[in-house]
């Protein structure tokens, strides 16, 4: 399913097909899932173990095509190049996708040299293995979605490992305090918003997001801030995308609080905004055309 996203960091999302496993917390209140078993009548047929995956129509496939050739008329307006997330309902790089899908989507990456292809993983370490390495994929950006410290420390390093020109991290229902300036690397612990000197190496930009639907685990403002802050002192560009369900009790009423560092109140996403300290974050890598 392709459609023109109402993700705050996209222009388009593209689903090169459709289903996928849980593999981790950030799994636990998977929306795409949810939305599987809701057109399925009930139960998601394309989760979990040995379920098919269900690529999507030839029609669908075609709109990047189309998006590609509308690129100097979205320059004009913005100034820039259009961004696809690719996939919101499926992970690029899930083990149990026909391997052909796969390459039929890096196809379509190359023929469409104009958009630049957010490919956003669960599955990171997957990705040094599975993109090709020539033609290299120039209009890809790589991201890998972060939800705690026990994922930084295991993910971040196969991120940095890959070449991409734009590493990014999604921070996505964020579930805990993260130090993204104590990583380990090569038996040290690093910083990797420092780039090491050089603009190829590290993370380049950085999403944080509070998880949102049934069921949704609020996100410390702390933990928010702290990112923020990291981010800030190494000049990393830093997106702060929303709450989410909870948000700090602002407004101090008194119904459905739960203690935390500060108050939360379940405000619902609408509501609940995606102002930090009063402001929006809205920052992009540097050098984003
Ligand atoms: S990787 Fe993404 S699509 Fe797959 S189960 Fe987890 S949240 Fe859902």
């Amino acid at each position: 399913m392709s459609e023109n996203s109402k993700i705050e960091w996209t222009d388009h999302t593209f689903n090169s097909w459709e289903g996928c496993q849980k593999v981790g917390p950030g799994c636990d209140h998977c929306y795409a899932e949810a939305r599987n078993a809701r057109f399925a009548g009930g139960t998601a047929v394309n989760w979990g173990p040995g379920a098919p995956r269900r690529r999507t129509s030839p029609a669908n496939w075609r709109k990047p095509l189309a998006w590609n050739a509308a690129h100097a008329e979205f320059f004009a307006v913005h100034g820039r190049r259009q961004r696809v997330f690719c996939a919101s309902l499926a992970d690029v790089f899930d083990n149990a996708v026909d391997p052909a899908w796969r390459s039929d989507l890096w196809n379509l990456i190359l023929e469409t040299p104009n958009l630049d292809w957010l490919l956003l993983t669960k599955r990171i370490g997957n990705a040094q293995a599975m993109l090709p390495i020539a033609p290299p994929l120039s209009n890809v950006w790589l991201g890998a979605t972060i939800v705690n410290q026990e994922e930084a420390d295991r993910d971040i390093p196969k991120l940095l490992a890959v070449p991409a020109r734009v590493r990014f991290l999604s921070m996505e229902p964020l579930l805990g305090d993260v130090d993204l300036t104590s990583i380990p690397w090569g038996g040290h612990r690093v910083s990797v918003l420092q780039g090491w000197n050089q603009p190829e190496h590290g993370i380049h930009w950085v999403i944080v997001g509070g998880e949102s639907g049934p069921g949704a685990r609020p996100m410390q403002p702390s933990w928010a801030r702290a990112i923020r802050d990291q981010c800030t002192a190494a000049g990393v560009p830093f997106l702060f995308k929303q709450w989410g369900e909870w948000a700090p009790n602002w407004m101090n009423d008194d119904d459905g609080k739960i203690p935390g560092s500060e108050w939360m109140d379940r405000f619902g996403k609408r509501r609940a905004g995606r102002e930090l300290d009063g402001r929006t974050h809205d920052e992009f890598p540097r050098g984003a055309r």
